[in-house]
């Protein structure tokens, strides 16, 4: 698949979330940045070294720097109030479906602005502007 304008710019978008997030590109104290933490239960575990299925979780400290990464894009794309661009970001998050709309995706991108204090009230106009605009 050919890689679009927009993918590209996510990339560097992502790229930029983690440097500003994480500069020093330091590993997930919680789990060395494996994404999986051990809890065993002494006696219970065949290896409490590597960890077994009852015991091995999603590591919570990892969920939350994901998160992290994923606002700070996310205020990045309500930048730029593009629909390629906002569509692109959705489908890398698993949140995009055919069913969503030009309308609701712009609608969404202005509730976004709105709901994020990093925007001023001229912003928000514009926006809003936009959304009125493909009515
Ligand atoms: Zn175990
Ligand atoms: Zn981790």
């Amino acid at each position: 698949m050919k890689i679009s304008k927009e993918n590209a710019l996510l990339d560097r978008l992502f790229d930029e979330a983690h440097f500003d997030l994480n500069p020093d590109q330091d590993s997930c104290p919680d789990c060395g940045d494996e994404g999986y933490v051990h809890d065993c239960i002494d006696g219970f575990c065949q290896d409490a070294e590597v960890g077994c299925e009852d015991c091995t979780r999603r590591c919570v400290e990892c969920a939350r720097f994901e998160q992290s990464i994923r606002r700070h894009v996310e205020l990045d794309v309500l930048r730029f109030m593009s629909l390629p661009l906002a569509k692109e970001f959705l489908r890398r998050c698993n949140q995009w479906s055919n069913k969503i709309t030009e309308r609701a995706l712009l609608a969404n991108l202005h509730a976004g602005r709105v709901g994020r204090k990093e925007f001023s009230d001229q912003e928000r106009a514009d926006s809003a502007c936009w959304v009125e605009c493909l009515l």
